[in-house]
């Protein structure tokens, strides 16, 4: 639909909150199936897929540092949260048969590889899916930054952001019935409407990469390929 080239290296952004389904907290593992098996299909496709993993259903520094913690230490166990669920979905990726590699920021190597970047392109182009964990590793940043961070240093074609919602709204569509959903925005976009997609140190970095970010839904089984191939329904911001 977009009239460009088929990306051959994806890096996917799934946030703590899309793990915990239906739930209050935590990982619904139903949920985190159903998304293993559309990575499965689209790394099965050919594409070169990573992911990066968020731990908002875990853990957020901000919330803790709310009620009185020192925000760098929760942003330390933010971070460590992100590795629980990184663990889950390389979990769930084995079981369709995937071959995977988790990646930490912050070392862990009786779980995890340290974060090595020629490693990580390596991982890529043998065929494994990287799940990139323990955000950039610094604390005051968000998954969302370690996304676009990584996705550069990748030198990914695309950087996805999977929501719950099809798209970037006008406003939040799940309170006000009549937002309007974007088909494209640039990122200064983004940036002056103050749109709720991704930081704005995320969106800068996006920028200055020219990396496009596709946002979509999900929740949607068979969303992630069909947009891929550029079908269905998303907000495409470049
Ligand atoms: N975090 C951090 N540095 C990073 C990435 C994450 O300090 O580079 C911490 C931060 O406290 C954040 C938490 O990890 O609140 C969980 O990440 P995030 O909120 O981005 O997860 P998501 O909203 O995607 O579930």
């Amino acid at each position: 639909a977009e009239g460009s080239v088929a990306p051959r290296r994806a890096l996917l952004k799934i946030s703590g909150e899309a793990l915990m389904g239906t739930g209050q907290y935590g990982v619904d593992a139903n949920t985190v199936d159903r998304i293993a098996s559309d990575v499965a299909a689209v790394a099965q496709s050919g594409v070169q897929v990573c992911l990066v993993v968020g731990g908002g259903n875990i853990f957020r520094g901000l919330t803790a540092a709310a009620r009185g913690m020192d925000r760098a230490q929760g942003d330390y166990a933010g971070m460590l949260a992100t590795v629980i669920n990184a663990l889950m979905v390389q979990n769930a990726l084995e079981r369709e048969q995937v071959p995977t590699r988790v990646m930490s920021a912050i070392h862990m190597s009786s779980i995890a590889e340290p974060y090595i970047r020629r490693r990580a392109v390596r991982h890529m182009e043998k065929g494994r899916v990287v799940i990139f964990a323990a955000g950039t590793g610094n604390p005051f940043f968000t998954t969302d930054t370690a996304a676009a961070l990584r996705a550069a240093e990748m030198d990914c074609d695309i950087l996805l952001k999977g929501t719950q919602v099809d798209g970037v709204y006008c406003s939040d569509p799940r309170k006000n019935p009549d937002a309007k959903r974007y088909d494209h925005l640039t990122y200064l976009e983004v940036l002056s409407r103050d749109l709720n997609v991704m930081d704005a140190a995320a969106i800068s970095l996006a920028r200055e990469n020219r990396l496009p970010i596709v946002v979509f839904n999900i929740h949607e089984a068979g969303a992630f390929q069909r947009v891929m191939r550029g079908e269905g329904l998303f907000t495409r911001i470049e």
